[in-house]
């Protein structure tokens, strides 16, 4: 299955997420039904708790749904154990997490590096020529030689942004990605996640910041894990320059 056809690339069909402990059990996802299609920029709303990293974990196969489907470009990853899912995450998806995740033993430019190490898709010349590229993006290409833990939160931040573009993935996902980002910083990663929509791909989005969801094709809101709202705009995104197509074109096409 691929773009040309009208199956949409993220379906989920009646999703709950119950986690069971010791306090007892929180159904963080109740019957979450949603069909995302290529090139969509899906942006996700709601209170803390209502859900959202919830949603990101089960669609990126990080975690599984206790019950319900979950298709990703027509695979069933709900039927996939741990290894198998990352195997797909790591060929169609990019992940920016809330926590960042980096690695902290090694540099701001193998964090880069260790995705496309992972796809064996390239030598590793160009592996760090691209990881170059996509640090100078996020405007931390002088951090390279760096260990995570030297950069202040928003560096880190835009270092999890460029890890996850590392292989050009498909489908971009990304939980409250401009957290820790002042507003021109968190506008210019949205400028990146728009270019990556104009180019085909897919961004689905977790944010708390309103502003920011308005840049969205579609907004869903989460309560108590239930999607209480969507709004779907017609797709328009304002580019007020030619130049800046240029810049957002080049992004998709490093290698
Ligand atoms: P959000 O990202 O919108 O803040 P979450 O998906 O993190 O929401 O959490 C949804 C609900 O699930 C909350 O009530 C939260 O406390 C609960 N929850 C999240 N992760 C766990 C976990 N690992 N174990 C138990 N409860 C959890
Ligand atoms: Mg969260």
């Amino acid at each position: 299955m691929n773009a040309s056809t009208a199956s949409p690339l993220i379906e989920l069909r009646s999703v709950v997420k119950v986690y069971n402990s010791l306090a007892g059990s929180v159904t963080a996802l109740n019957g979450i039904d949603l069909k995302i299609t290529q090139g969509e920029f899906l942006v996700v709303t709601g209170k803390s708790g209502s859900g959202k990293t919830t949603l990101v974990n089960v669609i990126t196969g990080l975690d599984r749904a206790t019950s319900g489907e979950i298709w990703i470009d027509g695979a069933p990853l709900h039927r996939f154990g741990s290894e198998k899912a990352a195997r797909l995450r790591g060929k169609i998806m990019g992940v920016v997490f809330q926590s960042f995740e980096l690695l902290p033993t090694l540099t701001v430019l193998q964090n880069v590096m260790l995705p496309m190490d992972f796809a064996r898709r390239s030598s590793t010349w160009k592996q760090r020529k691209r990881a170059l590229k996509l640090l100078e993006q996020v405007d931390i290409a002088d951090h390279a030689k760096k260990l995570p833990t030297a950069l202040s939160g928003g560096q880190q931040q835009r270092l999890s942004i460029a890890r996850a573009m590392a292989n050009d993935p498909a489908i971009l996902v990304a939980d409250e990605p401009t957290g820790s980002l002042d507003s021109a910083t968190a506008t210019a990663v949205i400028d990146i996640f728009e270019g990556l929509v104009q180019q085909g791909r897919t961004v689905f989005m977790v944010t708390h910041d309103k502003d920011i969801a308005k840049r969205g094709s579609r907004t869903i809101t989460l309560s108590d894990g239930e999607i209480v709202y969507s709004e779907n705009k017609a797709f328009t995104t304002e580019v007020t320059e030619p130049t800046e197509i240029i810049k957002r074109a080049s992004l998709c096409s490093l290698w």
